[in-house]
């Protein structure tokens, strides 16, 4: 897939509208079109990186800043002490759709 036609880089560059709950300069983390549980929270790069599988080593600062953001947010949103689920679908195979790297954060619990 080419960059102009990812759907999860024209929600990071305002082309198509999105639930956003948090942006930075690297990530931004906006709510499942589809959720499939109570809080299902999708954290992405700006920056189109197609999978985990083709990180560079150049860019998995990215991959911490990802799990940084998806923790603070469960944080903040008042679910981090019952746990949570993160979930990276890398490869068709294995679930991934779109393809541009996604942190699914997943709780029976909704954000406070
Ligand atoms: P995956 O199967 O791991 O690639 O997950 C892709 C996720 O993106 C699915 O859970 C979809 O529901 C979600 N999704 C697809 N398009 C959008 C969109 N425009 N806004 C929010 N979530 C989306």
């Amino acid at each position: 897939m080419k960059k102009m036609d990812c759907v999860f880089c024209k929600i990071a560059n305002g082309e198509i509208s999105a639930e956003i709950l948090y942006q930075d300069e690297e990530a931004i983390a906006f709510r499942d079109a589809n959720p499939r549980a109570t809080t299902h929270i999708l954290i992405i790069p700006k920056k189109h990186i197609p999978s985990l599988a083709e990180i560079s080593e150049d860019e998995i600062h990215i991959a911490e800043r990802l799990i940084k953001v998806a923790h603070n947010i469960a944080k903040e949103g008042g679910i981090a002490e019952r746990g949570y689920r993160l979930v990276v679908n890398t490869g068709k195979e294995w679930g991934q759709e779109i393809q541009h790297l996604h942190l699914h954060l997943l709780s029976n619990e909704e954000l406070k």
